[in-house]
């Protein structure tokens, strides 16, 4: 069995060199911008020398779970936070994070985004050496690894964490308070952003530079691939694990097409412009003669506005989002899940009613979504529906942390494009070929994970490794 994911998550790093400065609240504002990484819980720890150690952490939104007594009452000048993905796996508070270990004579706080496959083995040799867990995350793991090298075999926490890398199969971007100083790490793979940024004499690391921007830092650069960093008289100190380099660099194709915020920055990247340039690939791929480009919101409204652009078609807005849903829930009823999906998106009918349309969404995954999506559309009496896709068929799942599904709910794993289009009942469907998709991306192919659209996966995936979903109505 698989534990729980960790999933993609969001988190931040802030440290401070003035040990009387508070830095939780813009912990909680980098986080909030990052809200779009993870609904199901958030959480703070921070540290300072008078204060020692401090964390909170709670189900739901990040407004949801501080309010201002919350975020007053964690003083200290460094501080990690997280905001975590839902899946249809168990949503339970224990699995929260920061993970915080803090026994006598020292403490471990940590936030991870990613996912560690080979967890399960590293868990067993954990719990065989006396350690006892309180939750199933890939997180508790990491941090008892690193107690292990750390406190109980005395290595200083640079060489304690070689050592946990060194173990660790599978993708992770963390930021650890540990010995009273904060600490960045990305996989030497690159899998996971983790960015640096600097606001007055402050550093913050986070997944997206999104978060820099809301708290008015200056974005310095990406955490390189296998870097560790903490930081120490102005400076940003960088240490290389052993692996760095040496393994295939392999960033995830899906922060760009569906996962980060289109104003964010990775590795050199800026998302809205490569989702801008799917829509025009898509355009070169299936140039259709249309009345109007409309994407499903949000996600997708930089490529319509791409193949718009592209093509000279106008670009419309056909469907409406309804920003303020926020979570839902797990629905009993059919009736129930359909006005889930009404709540969430309604066609602007008088828009689309006998129009040939150009539908743009930026992916399909089981396929639910669209055909709820489809009928929705349907409704309005559209003349033509053409179904253009920003990301090539999914047809394996994610071992690295996004939650996508498992093979047998994948669609594209289990049917045909032509099959697809006849059960979507479209005019037309169209995918983006995985060249088109690595040239709207503009890196080269080697650099990015393509697993779940090419089933080439970076690492081995240990045999039985179950593949978690994601609940969306
Ligand atoms: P479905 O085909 O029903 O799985 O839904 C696909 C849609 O959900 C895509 O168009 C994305 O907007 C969104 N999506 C894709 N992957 C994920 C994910 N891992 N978690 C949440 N939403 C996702």
């Amino acid at each position: 069995m698989h534990g729980e994911m960790e999933d993609k998550c969001g988190i931040v790093g802030i440290h401070s060199s003035d040990d009387s400065k508070n830095v939780a609240p813009f912990v909680y504002y980098c986080l909030y911008a990052l809200q779009h990484r993870g609904q199901e819980s958030a959480g703070i720890a921070s540290f300072n020398s008078k204060e020692g150690l401090k964390y909170y952490c709670g189900m739901g939104l990040i407004t949801d779970v501080f309010r201002d007594y919350e975020i007053q009452n964690l003083e200290g000048s460094m501080a990690v936070g997280h905001v975590r993905y839902s899946t249809t796996g168990q949503s339970k508070l224990e699995n929260s994070q920061p993970f915080v270990i803090d026994f006598g004579d020292g403490f471990i706080a940590m936030a991870h985004n990613g996912d560690i496959v080979n967890s399960e083995e590293l868990r067993n040799e954990l719990i065989n050496e006396g350690f006892y867990f309180r939750s199933d995350s890939d997180s508790e793991v990491i941090c008892y690894m690193l107690k292990r090298e750390h406190y109980d075999n005395k290595k200083d926490v640079l060489d304690a964490i070689e050592a946990v890398c060194k173990k660790l199969v599978g993708s992770y971007a963390l930021t650890i308070l540990i010995d009273g100083d904060l600490y960045g790490v990305r996989d030497p793979m690159g899998i996971k952003p983790l960015a640096i940024a600097k606001r007055g004499e402050d550093f913050i690391l986070a997944s997206e530079t999104v978060a820099f921007d809301v708290v008015n830092a200056e974005y310095i650069r990406d955490v390189v691939p296998g870097e560790i960093v903490h930081f120490e008289n102005d400076e940003v100190n960088s240490h290389m694990l052993e692996s760095a380099g040496k393994c295939k660099l392999s960033h995830c194709m899906f922060e760009y097409v569906y996962f980060a915020r289109p104003d964010s920055t990775i590795d050199g990247i800026n998302v809205y412009e490569t989702r801008v340039h799917i829509g025009e690939q898509l355009h070169k791929l299936y140039p259709i003669d249309a009345d109007f480009v409309i994407p499903v919101p949000d996600s997708s409204i930089p490529a319509a506005i791409g193949y718009a652009r592209a093509s000279g078609i106008p670009y419309g807005e056909g469907l409406i989002k309804n920003r303020y849903v926020g979570r839902t829930f797990i629905m009993p009823t059919q009736e129930e899940r359909e006005l889930a999906v009404r709540l969430k998106l309604n066609p602007i009918k008088s828009a689309i009613k006998g129009k040939k349309i150009i539908l743009i969404d930026d992916s399909i995954v089981r396929g639910t979504t669209s055909k709820k999506l489809l009928d929705l559309v349907k409704e309005a009496e559209p003349a033509e529906i053409h179904f253009l896709v920003g990301c090539p068929p999914v047809i394996s799942p994610c071992y690295y942390g996004v939650a996508m599904a498992t093979k047998k709910e994948l669609i594209a794993a289990n049917y045909s494009v032509e099959e697809i289009k006849n059960q979507l009942k479209v005019d037309s469907l169209g995918y983006i070929t995985l060249e088109a998709l690595v040239e709207a991306i503009g890196m080269p192919e080697e650099n990015l994970c393509l697993g779940c659209v090419n089933e080439k996966y970076p690492t081995e995936i240990p045999e039985g490794l179950e593949a978690e979903t994601y609940y969306k109505p």
